[in-house]
């Protein structure tokens, strides 16, 4: 009798836990959002400026893409290197992260607190190429001068801003495992089908949009693969159409969607 007491104890009083865990996230948000909507005006005139993305999804998406950038941003510590802070420099880096992961649940990569920002390219390591960006356990790093021209689209193709964050993704996910999407781990899965074979190709020699940088491991086949597909996804969709349409399963969105919406609307 004892015992079923107990149990009942046990079960009652993790459930009266997860209710008021619930509870408290509820509460959180709320109190967020009250704050953000303050600022609201403000993140919108930055991610606006720079966002082709941002600036052709419907009102409603264009809240949420805010209001994560708002979240993501307040979540982390950024460190600036050799480079004077503005205001609009955690908020882009923030917005680039949640442009990636728009479409998924889970947005926020708890697992990196600090983000640095470097001034240009960087030497790390043993390496002796220099780096424009680089995710390891102690955080996400970024040069800024490379992050801005990505941003502007003024290197075709590339986004370092993007790729990094394309590899912070897969970290999270897949190394430390600390902030699993279900969708993204499981579709993942059906992604890597698409995609071995055509990493093999490239590593064989294949020439293809996605460039010879992607052949140097898997890792970066799929930071270069994030960036195309947001860079170039008419090109992307036309040359590799399964691999695009893989990417646009895996990350619940789909930019050429974005693109014809927003010309329709126009
Ligand atoms: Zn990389």
């Amino acid at each position: 009798m004892e015992i079923v007491f107990i149990f009942a104890l046990i079960v009652g009083l993790i459930l009266m836990q997860s209710t008021l865990l619930d509870w408290f996230n509820k509460l959180t948000v709320r109190r967020h959002y009250q704050k953000f909507l303050s600022q609201e005006t403000f993140y919108h005139s930055i991610v606006s400026r720079y966002f082709k993305y941002y600036n052709r999804l419907n009102l409603e998406e264009q809240r949420k893409f805010l209001f994560r950038t708002y979240l993501f941003r307040k979540a982390k510590k950024f460190h600036y290197i050799e480079v004077t802070e503005t205001p609009e420099m955690p908020i882009l880096v923030s917005a680039v992260s949640v442009q990636l992961t728009l479409g998924l649940d889970k947005f926020l990569m708890n697992y990196f607190r600090d983000i640095y920002v470097l001034r240009d390219d960087y030497h790390y390591g043993f390496y002796s190429r220099p780096f424009q960006g680089h995710v390891d356990h102690s955080g996400i790093y970024l040069s800024w001068d490379n992050f801005m021209k990505g941003l502007k689209g003024q290197t075709p193709n590339c986004n370092v801003g993007l790729h990094e964050m394309g590899h912070a993704l897969a970290y999270v996910n897949f190394i430390t495992q600390t902030e699993e999407d279900k969708h993204f781990k499981k579709e993942f899965k059906n992604f890597s089908k698409v995609a071995r074979p055509i990493f093999t190709a490239i590593q064989e020699g294949t020439k293809t949009l996605l460039g010879d940088y992607a052949a140097t491991n898997y890792h970066e086949f799929w930071a270069v693969s994030v960036e195309v597909f947001f860079e170039n996804p008419v090109r992307f969709k036309h040359d590799l159409p399964e691999l695009y349409d893989a990417m646009a399963r895996l990350l619940k969105q789909d930019p050429m969607d974005v693109f014809l919406n927003a010309r329709l609307a126009a």
